[in-house]
């Protein structure tokens, strides 16, 4: 295929910006980006209005988190694309931008939380999957989430890792309150925490 006459359509380069592509047109993407000017102008575009979003989301401590997750990635892209690293950035922001426009949804968020003494409920992004960890409930083994109404939204079992137990969740919860419940095996009361979901 002539890669100078076909162009990249949109879903293509949102796909591979998203390493969503099949391993086999994923290198015919990346000589076309080589060679074609107006395919880079569009990402460049896009790109413009990602790292605006970037810059009014910096401070935000989650979404830092996630752009430091996505760092591995730019490490990954540079080299394959053997292209300054300027260019790379471009396309990394282009997948943050793809992966969040869908309402600002992120594609990890994490949450560390501890039992509620009166200080200030822990807030976390929207994300397809939220990474919860508890360090004080270390022998809790299944937990539920409930939301302000009171009303189960999910539940699941804990995994024990490193001084914690784990929960991933892969849902998109609507902003709002939430809590989450920990049990014990032992059937003991369960230890509950407050977290809150952003719009
Ligand atoms: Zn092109």
């Amino acid at each position: 295929m002539d890669t100078e006459t076909f162009h990249e359509s949109e879903d293509r380069l949102e796909l591979y910006a998203l390493r969503r592509l099949p391993d086999s047109e994923v290198e015919h993407v990346e000589n076309h980006l080589l060679v074609c000017d107006a395919c880079r102008e569009h990402l460049e575009e896009v790109s413009a209005f990602a790292f605006s979003m970037r810059e009014t989301l910096k401070g935000n401590p989650v979404i830092e988190s996630v752009v430091k997750s996505n760092a591995r990635w730019f490490e990954w892209l540079t080299p394959r694309l053997g292209m300054p690293g300027a260019f790379a950035a471009i396309l990394l922001a282009v997948g943050i931008y793809w992966i969040s426009r869908d309402a600002h949804i992120l594609p990890v968020a994490s949450l560390q939380l501890t039992a509620l003494r009166g200080s200030e409920v822990k807030a976390v992004v929207r994300a397809r999957e939220l990474d919860l960890a508890f360090t004080d409930a270390l022998a809790a083994s299944r937990v539920d989430i409930v939301d302000g109404g009171g009303a189960t939204v999910w539940t699941g079992t804990l995994r024990p890792g490193a001084g914690r137990v784990e929960a991933k969740i892969s849902q998109v919860f609507s902003p709002g309150d939430y809590f989450a419940r920990v049990y014990t095996a032992a059937g003991q009361p369960p230890q509950e925490y407050q977290f809150k979901v952003m719009k």
